[in-house]
């Protein structure tokens, strides 16, 4: 484990005073009483060093592994780069758990030692308690009032065993630090579904699940056609009956307009990429959808913060592209794409089989964070063809150069152990479609699946920047500060306001407070590009989601805002044209559709 000695000649962490007492509260290591025994630098210091030191296994030098472990607290004290919270919480401390996501199986059984409902009860505490979500597809269970021939009773359904999970999560606190998180999915031929669609329409229920239909190709041509599909026993995939297509994705986007769930997972487009298909099939992603995995299959994350690349000081008249440094970019990405390879060897799994799959396919997450600033700084709207069109450019690069970098680790440290029949394996062996062709062209990697985008709720406050691809949520607040209230305003918009003469204190307030920039005082260009993610038309935030999609080999944590007046009806065009723009899910939500929110604007915050 890691000792405490923080070299004298590092330079301090960036970190503003709201990302301080985050961590402090729940990332710091703590003595009996509570209080801090480390300082933010030693954290990212410990964090860096563990990692690095995964490299000594490939023959790495004492020497090189500080210098690597140099660059990497580099990357994460100046907020360019920051791992997942549990590598930040666990790396170089007992529990040594990183990462965020799990997927875990639950078969049709009370027990039978392995995976069945409360075996995985079980191991679901265990990934919680290390600081893990968890996701479940509960498909596989018979459906309510189903025989149980052992006791001659009756199957209570997998409703019924997705509230036993939550009540359980609810009395286990992940690792003293964050509460479980979870994801429930069900097929939408399982024969509960109807049950399962609405079992959150009371937002007092199943609180620490998020939940999703696993929608089918064939069900979503069912919809269109206006046919019904047919439901299948879990047991033996007999048809037990049907189901008229429309009504049922009636009830989902009823759901959805009304309370925010259940979001939809397109399985199948899912599947179509999966990189490993020779290991099995995805049938639930981790909690907030941005990793679809295999059963007992694990993923770390880590996210690049893409705002800090636009070059301020470049002539303003240059195109956008040639603001962007990215060479700079080039090298941080394969750095991040060499840290997270090395979080896998680093890291202590909760279960054998865990480990030993993630040890198989070697899948990470690298994603993005920062993207609302990048586009203000470069001055170009979210809402927009040319921001989305960026998106697909940003996404296209850190794809292609993660995998450049995975690549280059191969050469030393050998292709992922499932290379030969994977998507990326070479002819001879590779998977492919079932028409023969491949799914994508042979490369000799490291790791099967490199990129995606996680929410970064937490870690980008440490990098002080916007979350995720998430356009900009508002552009000032009041936050209440040692008893008094203050306005908090986007850095970004203040340096803009000063440099174009038009910045006063009072109409800094007045943002604040109103919790909105549309006053005569800010120019329309300027009111286009800080728009928030409530002005932005819901196909906007989709069509950023798909342009990012393109270039992402898992999926992507996305929310799109609809106004609270949003009909039905916009909910499913919605949820139609993320299918038709090939996204891997979707998730809204209308504004004041649940009784709290985490953040808002106005007065209220
Ligand atoms: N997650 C979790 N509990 C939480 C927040 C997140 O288990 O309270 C997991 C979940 O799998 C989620 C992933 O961490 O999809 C990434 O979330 P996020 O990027 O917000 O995490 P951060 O690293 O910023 O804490």
């Amino acid at each position: 484990l890691f000792d405490d000695h923080l070299p004298s000649d590092l330079p301090e962490a960036t970190l503003s005073d709201n990302a301080r007492i985050v961590l402090a509260k729940r990332y710091l290591k703590k003595d009996e009483d509570g209080q801090p025994i480390e300082e933010p630098e030693t954290m990212f210091w410990r964090v860096a060093r563990t990692i690095a030191g995964a490299d000594a296994r490939y023959g790495a030098s004492e020497a090189a592994v500080d210098e690597l472990a140099r660059q990497f607290y580099a990357l994460m004290t100046t907020g360019v780069f920051e791992p997942n919270s549990p590598t930040l919480m666990n790396a170089g401390r007992p529990l040594g758990q990183l990462s965020a996501c799990f997927v875990l199986p639950v078969d049709d059984a009370l027990s039978n030692g392995r995976s069945g409902i409360y075996d995985t009860l079980k191991a679901m505490a265990l990934v919680h308690q290390s600081g893990g979500g968890t996701g479940f597809s509960f498909s596989r269970l018979r459906p309510e009032g189903d025989n149980v021939r052992s006791t001659m009773g009756v199957a209570s359904g997998p409703v019924s065993f997705m509230k036993l999970y939550d009540a359980s999560t609810e009395v286990v606190k992940q690792g003293g630090t964050r509460r479980g998180a979870n994801m429930g999915i069900l097929r939408v031929d399982h024969p509960d579904i109807r049950n399962f669609i609405a079992c959150k329409n009371d937002t007092s229920q199943v609180t620490n699940f998020n939940i999703s239909v696993a929608l089918t190709d064939e069900f979503m041509k069912a919809v269109k056609a206006g046919g019904s599909y047919d439901l299948l026993s879990p047991r033996n995939g007999s048809v037990v009956g049907q189901e008229d297509a429309r009504q049922i994705f009636d009830l989902i986007v009823h759901g959805a307009w009304k309370t925010g769930e259940p979001g939809t997972f397109f399985i199948d487009r899912a599947n179509e990429y999966n990189p490993v298909p020779s290991l099995g099939s995805y049938e639930a992603t981790n909690p907030c959808g941005e990793q679809p995995l295999l059963a007992y299959d694990v993923c770390n994350l880590g996210s690049v913060n893409v705002g800090r690349f636009v070059k301020l000081d470049a002539p303003s008249d240059l195109p956008p592209e040639d603001r962007i440094d990215w060479d700079e970019l080039r090298r941080v990405v394969h750095l991040a794409t060499h840290f997270l390879d090395n979080v896998i060897d680093a890291n202590r799994y909760p279960l054998a089989e865990i480990h030993n799959l993630a040890h198989t396919i070697r899948r990470i997450g690298l994603g993005i964070m920062g993207w609302a600033d990048l586009l203000v700084r470069l001055g170009i709207p979210y809402s927009s063809h040319e921001g989305v069109e960026m998106g697909r450019r940003v996404m296209r690069f850190i794809n292609e150069e993660s995998r450049n970098a995975s690549e280059r680790l191969a050469e030393t440290r050998g292709v992922f152990p499932a290379w030969g029949p994977s998507i990326w394996g070479p002819d001879a062996t590779c998977a492919r479609r079932a028409d023969g062709s491949r799914v994508r062209p042979m490369r000799a990697l490291r790791n099967c699946n490199l990129t995606t985008v996680a929410p970064t709720g937490t870690i980008s406050i440490f990098a002080g920047c916007s979350g995720g691809i998430e356009p900009l949520f508002a552009v000032a607040f009041m936050r209440n500060q040692a008893g008094s209230l203050m306005p908090d305003v986007n850095p970004d918009f203040v340096r803009i306001a000063q440099e174009q003469g038009w910045y006063s204190e009072e109409l800094m307030e007045r943002i604040a407070t109103e919790g909105h920039i549309h006053f005569d005082e800010v120019p329309e260009d300027i009111q286009r590009v800080f728009v928030t993610a409530h002005d932005i038309a819901p196909e906007w935030h989709v069509r950023m989601q798909a342009a990012f999609q393109e270039h992402v080999d898992s999926a992507i944590s996305k929310t799109t805002n609809f106004p609270n007046e949003a009909t039905e009806d916009d909910v499913r065009a919605i949820y139609e044209l993320a299918f038709d723009l090939d996204c891997k899910g979707v998730t809204v939500y209308r504004d004041g559709s649940r009784p709290m929110q985490v953040l808002s604007t106005g007065k209220t915050s």
